[in-house]
């Protein structure tokens, strides 16, 4: 292995997952429903596989009825308008996406500014392409209930010359913060003022809860020409398996990230394509439903971790709740650490469950921090939450 990957070792999600079968724990580590999406979204696929839709190589961007259901939904969501031949890039899942963009865009050298904890495959994505990453820490702000916060004083001060472009992630995994329209506004400034790229993250742009309200960052002013915007079909539809994700763009980094795509993957995920395509144009009350369910979970999981003895940030987006350790004393770890907490779970209350310190550059700034996964049925968190609490 080359020194560029050599940090990185194996993703948490498989080794995480592979100690849920080994001890037959339920696995609220890797994020992924236990629940399918949509019937007739499955029906639709069975109808492209049958009718030899998209069983050979689709075109490089992506199926035109897929990119033309992109732009309608973001038109229809957010009213931004992107031409669906020029300005859509369908991609082998959000994690291509990012991959992509990155790899496109970045010159070796170049800094990268992106919220620690980051999603595992940003600092890879970073290193492959040669960039050096450059983390601002969110911290647990002193309001209990606020989360995990950005300070943007921090956000500004990283910035230097050789910054290109910032990779944001909101809602954000694994902390399940939702920048606020106040907060993005700031980030637009800046990178407006220092003339920077943005790759946007929004893959769980369906899932806010309560007050939040998930705003792109291609909505802000100075915003739409410089911003990735990246979407997924595993999220957003419960088909993580299919591998359909998207960039919005303007034509110039679409076609970059084009570039780079076509010799990752060129093509994926043909019959699929045709099926999103038909879900990103399910009424609203899907939308409503999944996001209605979803609260349900986050209220449910929430509950029981916190009898369990947890300190719960209550997370505004995503499916994902991070903890603190701290309060259930030396159980399982010395003085909070979420590793050897997330190695011992399984043995001692039969979940699984992720460390969010393989998130951070700083590990200590994420020791105490544990992060669970509610994309599961009801009866799965019930019985998680009831082992939580017999072990603690
Ligand atoms: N970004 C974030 C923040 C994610 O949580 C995930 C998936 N868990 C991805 C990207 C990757 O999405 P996909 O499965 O579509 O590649
Ligand atoms: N995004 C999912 C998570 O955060 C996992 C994806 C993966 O396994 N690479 O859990």
């Amino acid at each position: 292995l080359n020194r560029r990957l050599a940090e990185f070792g194996t993703t948490i999600f498989a080794e995480m997952s592979a100690l849920a079968v080994q001890t037959g724990a339920i696995n609220l580590g890797q994020g992924f429903p236990d629940t399918d999406g949509p019937e007739e979204v499955r029906e639709a696929a069975v109808r492209a596989l049958r009718d030899g839709r998209g069983n050979q190589y689709p075109p490089g961007p992506g199926v035109p009825e897929l990119r033309t259901a992109i732009a309608a939904h973001q038109e229809r969501r957010y009213g931004l308008s992107y031409d669906p031949d020029t300005e859509v890039l369908v991609t082998a899942g959000a994690t291509e996406a990012i991959a992509a963009a990155l790899l496109a865009l970045l010159e070796p050298g170049d800094e990268v500014i992106a919220f620690e904890p980051y999603y595992d495959s940003y600092a890879a994505c970073i290193a492959m392409a040669g960039g050096t990453r450059v983390p601002v820490t969110l911290r647990p702000h002193v309001d209990e209930g606020a989360g995990f916060r950005l300070d943007l004083d921090e956000l500004r001060a990283a910035v230097t010359d050789r910054t290109r472009l910032l990779l944001i992630n909101t809602p954000h995994n694994p902390t399940g913060t939702v920048l606020t329209r106040e907060e993005l506004t700031a980030i637009a400034e800046l990178a407006v003022e220092r003339d920077l790229l943005v790759v946007t993250d929004e893959v769980y742009e369906h899932l806010v809860f309560d007050e939040a309200e998930h705003l792109p960052l291609a909505t802000f002013p100075g915003m739409r020409d410089r911003t990735v915007t990246i979407g997924s079909a595993g999220k957003t539809f419960s088909f993580t398996g299919w591998k359909v994700g998207w960039i919005t763009a303007a034509p110039a980094l679409v076609s970059a990230a084009r570039s780079a795509k076509q010799f990752l993957t060129y093509v994926s995920s043909g019959p699929f394509q045709y099926a999103v395509a038909e879900a990103l144009a399910l009424p609203d009350s899907y939308f409503t439903a999944f996001r209605e369910d979803m609260l349900a979970k986050r209220d449910l999981l929430a509950a029981g971790l916190a009898d369990a003895g947890f300190k719960v940030f209550r997370p505004a987006g995503t499916y994902f709740i991070t903890t603190d350790i701290r309060p259930l004393g030396t159980v399982l770890s010395e003085g909070g650490d979420g590793f050897a907490f997330c190695r011992a779970l399984p043995e001692r209350a039969g979940v699984v469950a992720i460390p969010n310190a393989v998130f951070y550059d700083h590990r200590e700034a994420g020791a105490p921090f544990v992060r669970f996964a509610f994309c599961k049925q009801t009866a799965v968190l019930e019985e998680a939450a009831e082992r939580l609490r017999k072990a603690f």
